[in-house]
């Protein structure tokens, strides 16, 4: 597994993140998957986007974790009638960082301690506060100012388990 946080994947994860958003809120998509509920799939109308769902998500850039504000579009199957959200594929439905970079962190505390993981080189990887997006009422002064080493053990934990 490679160890690096890579910039140019990290700033694709970021314009993705803001596309996916962007085309949710136009609601100018269509579903391509299946129904989680009866399994129903994307090649006829089944689905209809009813709504869309606001989610934050960290992306670490350069030694800094970006919070982006997204949109996520709820889809309704019109078969069974049940609602579901969609997630891009580099997003795990409860995280706030992406698919990728936990892989990263995780595969790296094989090699150093968990402290050293959420660091690079000898500094910690900061929130950037002034990146935030100010779409939500997030107090950003009570949340973490570092990335801290114990998501690491939730994350291995959330792994090992499923
Ligand atoms: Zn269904």
């Amino acid at each position: 597994m490679n160890g690096k946080l890579d910039s140019t994947e990290a700033s694709s994860l970021i314009m993705g993140l803001k596309r996916f958003s962007y085309m949710a809120r136009l609601r100018n998509i269509e579903f391509e998957g299946r129904c989680p509920y009866c399994g129903m799939e994307s090649n006829a109308d089944h689905f209809r986007q009813h709504a869309y769902r606001l989610r934050i998500f960290y992306v670490i850039f350069k030694g800094l974790v970006y919070k982006i504000n997204a949109a996520l579009p709820r889809w309704k199957c019109l078969l069974c009638s049940k609602t579901f959200t969609e997630y891009p594929n580099y997003i795990l439905p409860r995280k706030r960082y992406t698919l990728p970079q936990i892989k990263i962190l995780i595969g790296n505390t094989a090699k150093t301690s968990y402290r050293r993981t959420v660091m690079i080189g000898a500094a910690p990887i900061f929130y950037n506060h002034e990146a935030v997006e100010t779409t939500d009422s997030i107090d950003e002064s009570k949340s973490l100012p570092i990335l801290s080493h114990t998501s690491l053990y939730r994350w291995k934990q959330f792994f090992t388990l499923s």
